[in-house]
């Protein structure tokens, strides 16, 4: 791989070149979506403008070439992923979508009452609701582990609340508001010695650091394309293969069957088992060229240079007047979560906006992780490999000047 370097990164994102309320557009929403390379952009616009067919059906070249695309997509994912084979990737709209599937297919045929689901209080609501569906259908029930102050799992109250009665541990790699990395092999292998199954939302980790479900020993892995550089709509699935193998179907329609008849409908194998109807085959040629684009970096040299941003960052905020930043917990992600006194966040992203610099503000999808410190709400900047330390700088300059305009 090619070695790694912000400014050239940055050199093949057209939008970060734009300007925003007259200012150079400084992205740090990136735990909410990131930019798209030029290469990734020219895919799209080149697989409509040449290579548009719909897939696995009609005998001709066109059909057969979108196919082929599609196939290679899934390969690359589990490439990405450490997966043993394609046949283990399931394509779905996003981390969201993938974990409904789980809940919906999996835990409608293996939770039932007096069953546990546990899942860590800084999960994303994509990562509580589906179970809180899931379990009220199936009387099984949803409990919380609790977070100590820094923002890490409490690993001795997890210990303790895993039983026999755990079917399944839903934990993210990466936490999206406090930037926490749980010890996720760890916690698994644990989960594992009580027979439960771990899922792991991978939306934030997999643009940071490399991954590998097989060294993880993940039960279910899922990710969103769209914070990994790739178009919204497409993301992946991962489940072990003895584990996908025993899953019912979830939707219906074409592309899942072998054959259908009014008195007995027989089905295809999975992965295509799990994938209704016709897919997002420009999402999937848009996430194998995003594929292609990041892991021609050195991964391990784009984690190391957003690990030192962010202590840059952590440094830089700290000398803003009455700024706190949410968690400490040693092991992050490049996400800080924060409250300045006497702004609240929605009047710090409107302050940031006007300098072209783009935060998010709120409560991030993850009350519970914000009920744990008191807050509803809160702002939140997120980095990315293309950010830099001088669009850091801005950042801290920004919200002095706020401080002092007070
Ligand atoms: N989990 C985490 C940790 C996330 O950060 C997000 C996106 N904010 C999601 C799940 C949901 O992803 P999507 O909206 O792409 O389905």
């Amino acid at each position: 791989p090619a070695a790694f370097s912000p400014e050239v990164a940055r050199r093949d994102f057209p939008i970060l070149h734009r300007t925003v309320n007259g200012h150079p557009l400084v992205w740090l929403d990136n735990g909410a979506t990131t930019q798209k390379p030029r290469q990734v952009i020219e895919t799209l616009a080149g697989f409509y403008g040449s290579a548009n067919s719909n897939i696995h059906r009609g005998a001709h070249t066109m059909a057969r070439e979108a196919t082929e695309a599609y196939e290679a997509g899934r390969a690359a994912v589990a490439q990405f992923l450490g997966a043993a084979s394609p046949d283990d990737i399931v394509f779905v709209r996003g981390t969201t979508e993938g974990i409904n599937l789980v809940a919906q297919t999996w835990g409608r045929a293996n939770l039932g009452p007096g069953d546990d689901i546990l899942v860590p209080v800084l999960e994303h609501h994509s990562n509580i609701v589906p179970w809180q569906l899931i379990a009220k259908e199936t009387r099984a029930r949803v409990v919380p582990v609790p977070l100590q102050p820094d923002g890490q799992i409490d690993l001795d109250a997890y210990a303790d609340l895993l039983s026999m009665r755990t079917q399944l541990v839903a934990v993210s790699q990466a936490s999206n508001v406090l930037g926490t990395v749980p010890p996720v092999r760890e916690m698994t292998a644990l989960a594992h010695r009580y027979g439960a199954k771990v899922l792991v939302d991978g939306a934030q980790a997999v643009a940071h650091f490399p991954v590998d479900v097989q060294d993880l020993d993940a039960d279910f892995y899922v990710f969103s394309g769209h914070k990994l550089f790739a178009p919204t709509g497409i993301g992946a699935l991962y489940a072990k293969p003895e584990v996908m193998r025993n899953m019912a179907p979830w939707q219906g329609g074409g592309n899942m069957i072998e054959s259908v008849d009014f008195t007995r409908t027989t089905y295809a194998p999975v992965p295509h088992l799990l994938e209704a109807g016709t897919g997002h085959i420009s999402g999937v040629v848009g996430l194998l060229s995003a594929l292609n684009w990041l892991t021609s970096f050195d991964r391990d040299a784009i984690a190391a240079y957003e690990t030192s941003l962010m202590a840059y960052a952590q440094q830089a905020l700290a000398t803003v007047p009455g700024l706190e930043l949410l968690g400490s917990a040693p092991d992050r992600i490049a996400v800080l979560t924060f409250t300045l006194a006497g702004h609240d966040p929605s009047t710090i992203a409107d302050w940031l906006d006007r300098d072209g610099i783009a935060i998010r503000a709120g409560h991030h999808c993850a009350q519970p992780a914000l009920a744990h410190y008191g807050l509803e709400s809160a702002a939140r900047a997120s980095l990315a490999l293309y950010n830099t330390s001088e669009e850091v700088d801005k950042l801290v300059a920004s919200l002095h000047r706020l401080q002092q305009a007070a």
